[in-house]
């Protein structure tokens, strides 16, 4: 299930609202969510409805806005093979400008509280190292 052009668009000028109105919430972090193997740059909890995105503000534009793509994915589409998702992910932004991109990262930065960190690791479910998300990572 690939976005149409209008909800991409949608979730990338206001993702809060569009996630919201897909019942998701979105948790911004300025620190990793690490683990002791591996640092995780986003997350989609299906029991809580929650994405996660880590280290906004020390990520490129690129990398947050497809980690924000790659976590959509998989919270519409239920899929959890990562090599489908990132797929989905690769596509939309290849659909997106570059002002577009910076614009979405700008905001997400913005909307970013200072300072927070996340401890409570067990909770999410699915979790993205850097390795699955690949060329971004
Ligand atoms: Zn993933």
């Amino acid at each position: 299930m690939q976005l149409t052009q209008r909800q991409l668009r949608e979730l990338i000028q206001r993702p809060s609202s569009f996630l919201r109105r897909h019942h998701i919430s979105l948790r911004l972090c300025t620190e990793p969510l690490r683990s002791t193997t591996r640092q995780v740059f986003g997350s989609w909890d299906p029991l809580l409805r929650e994405i996660g995105l880590y280290q906004v503000p020390d990520r490129s534009a690129e990398q947050v806005v497809n980690t924000l793509l790659h976590e959509t994915f998989h919270a519409l589409t239920g899929v959890r093979d990562e090599d489908v998702v990132d797929t989905l992910a690769g596509e939309a932004l290849q659909l997106l400008s570059e002002h577009e991109i910076h614009t979405c990262a700008a905001h997400l930065r913005q909307l970013t509280p200072p300072s927070s960190p996340r401890t409570d690791i067990s909770r999410a479910q699915h979790q993205d190292s850097t390795i699955s998300i690949g060329a971004f990572a």
